[in-house]
């Protein structure tokens, strides 16, 4: 059997056991629109969700949406969003976002990735986020715990994120294609822990190649 044959029935295997291990997953950040879903994830880069959600109930109580974000004063948004990090330039990328979405798509989130990758701050990732959880998925969110446990699990061997994507999406079937990343990111926080994994507690350690790898020692 070819790799990629191979790879897409270990990882439909692997989603079955984290389904049932972590049901009812969604976004951690918190948000009651793609637009806020969308600043929400702008000011995730480089920062925990849980330091996000600290910030953005102020943030969308004065800027509930792109009209009133799009005539926000710097100073003010960079005060709010402070304590994630890089504020300066999130605040200017969630403004200037604002801006584009008013003036070209009358202050809605487009609904394709095409669209919206054309935004200021918004790369594939963010996108994959937003269509993942208010339209039609077009890619995988790959963050730190999916390019990490992908490796481990010897699905890939690149740290490089769109080349993840791109392999993930042909080997997990599309109904996946939102909650593999949760599943990671849980797996990741819980289990699959960066430099100290517990694989012996580990659903999946069968069908991974670390554990395999490391059982031969
Ligand atoms: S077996 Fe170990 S290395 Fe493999 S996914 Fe589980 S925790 Fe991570």
């Amino acid at each position: 059997m070819n790799k990629i044959e191979d790879d897409k029935k270990r990882i439909a295997k692997i989603m079955e056991i984290l389904e049932k291990e972590y049901p009812n997953v969604k976004s951690d950040l918190i948000n009651t629109s793609p637009f806020q879903l969308l600043i929400a994830t702008i000011l995730s880069a480089q920062c925990t969700d849980k330091r996000v959600n600290m910030v953005t109930p102020k943030l969308f109580s004065e800027y509930p949406t792109a009209k009133e974000l799009a005539n926000a004063e710097n100073e003010d948004v960079e005060e709010i969003i402070f304590s994630t990090g890089f504020y300066k330039n999130k605040a200017k990328n969630i403004i200037s976002c604002s801006n584009y979405l008013l003036e070209n798509h009358s202050g809605e989130v487009p609904s394709t990735m095409e669209e919206l990758v054309k935004l200021p701050g918004v790369g594939r990732k963010t996108a994959n986020c937003v269509l993942g959880n208010y339209f039609e998925p077009e890619g995988i969110v790959v963050d730190t715990h999916v390019i990490r446990i992908t490796n481990l699990l010897g699905f890939v061997k690149t740290r490089n994120a769109e080349a993840i994507e791109r392999y993930l999406m042909k080997i997990i079937d599309k109904k996946y294609w939102v909650n593999s990343t949760h599943y990671f990111i849980r797996l990741g926080r819980a289990v699959c822990i960066a430099r100290r994994p517990k694989c012996s507690e580990c659903k999946i350690k069968q069908y991974c190649n670390n554990y395999k790898e490391n059982m031969k020692l």
